[in-house]
């Protein structure tokens, strides 16, 4: 039995495959050639920069099982796949605390100035130590603060869990029912229960000092124009989402007139050329959609991902 890891798979996840007697091959093989060559496998796992289309699937009857390391499958004719009788499977909890733990590095970031600070510093910082110190100088602490958490599903409960393990306030808002008790699961195995707030988005808006979004990909922003004038004066807003689910103009207005306080954006309209408002702000901290790429995510993904495909070819 043969798969081909296209995009890659942690060695942890390559060591249980091969040891359940399944041959791997990470070779990244392009993807116009794919069709000529991916029915020599009984498997194929992706990432998201490989898609596996009706055109391919029909070209590699040989194939059983599609796997997408990570959560969204929009590069995998799923539908199509399953109606062949391919099992198409992805991994979809692997990398939440990662994304949530990146929303963090944002807010501390934020609350401290350091994203300006690390393109200042370089420029002037043995020039103009001292106006720099001052400009930085009204720093917060999170401890204490409220966060609107807008989307409460997997990576919304982690970010609440880590919010609440530095002694914040959490408001959620959902669309469906959730439950109101986290547990947080600390050092040396004490487990502690927690309760979080329900919230109307309205709340959310105005009774949050920070607000992190965690919804799917939804055709509207969420946060617009609108709401941002009903936000806390000087609210920070993280994005580790999805693009498209902040109207980045309206963003770039509310900071420009200090309604919010500064921006931490891990994800981008029209993500892989960012628009420039966006990356030359000074009140926004950048990553480039780094939410899930950590070692622990991936090693979780890859051990996912084998364990998924032993039972479902040799179970
Ligand atoms: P999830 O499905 O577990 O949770 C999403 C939640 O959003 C659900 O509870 C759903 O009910 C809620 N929701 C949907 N529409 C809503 C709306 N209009 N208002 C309020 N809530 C709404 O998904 P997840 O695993 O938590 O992922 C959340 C987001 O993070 C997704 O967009 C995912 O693509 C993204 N993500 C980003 C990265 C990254 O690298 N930055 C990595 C992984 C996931």
């Amino acid at each position: 039995m043969r798969i081909l890891a296209n995009d890659g798979i942690d060695p942890v996840g390559k060591k249980l495959l091969e040891d359940a007697g399944i041959e791997v091959d990470t070779q990244n093989i392009p993807q116009e050639e794919l069709a000529s060559k991916l029915n020599a496998y009984d498997a194929i796992t992706v990432r998201s920069a490989t898609k596996v289309r009706k055109e391919l699937i029909d070209a590699c009857p040989n194939i059983k099982l599609i796997g997408r390391g990570g959560v969204g499958m929009d590069n995998i004719d799923v539908e199509y796949a399953r109606s062949k009788g391919i099992f198409v499977e992805n991994t979809p909890a692997a990398s939440s605390l990662s994304v949530a733990e990146l929303v963090f590095s944002h807010l501390f970031n934020g609350i401290r100035f350091v994203y300006d600070s690390n393109r200042q510093m370089p420029v002037i910082g043995n020039t103009e130590f001292a106006k720099l110190k001052k400009k930085y100088a009204a720093g917060i602490e999170l401890k204490g603060k409220t966060i609107g958490i807008i989307g409460f599903g997997r990576i919304g409960k982690e970010t609440a869990k880590v919010a609440l393990g530095l002694g914040m306030d959490v408001l959620a808002y959902d669309i469906y029912d959730f439950p109101t008790t986290l547990t947080l699961d600390l050092t040396a195995g004490i487990k502690v229960d927690v309760p979080v707030k329900k919230a109307t988005l309205d709340e959310i808006l105005t009774q949050s000092d920070f607000i992190s979004l965690h919804v799917p990909f939804i055709d509207k922003p969420i946060l617009g124009k609108e709401e941002f004038e009903k936000v806390k004066a000087g609210v920070g807003i993280v994005n580790c989402s999805r693009g498209g689910i902040i109207d980045e103009l309206a963003l770039v207005e509310a900071l420009n007139s200090g309604k919010v306080g500064f921006a931490g954006l891990d994800v981008f309209d029209n993500e892989p050329t960012p628009r420039e408002e966006i990356l030359k702000h000074p009140k926004i901290s950048l990553t480039p959609h780094i939410g899930a790429a950590t070692n622990e995510a991936q090693e979780r993904i890859g051990v996912e991902l084998a364990e998924i495909i032993i039972k479902r070819l040799k179970g």
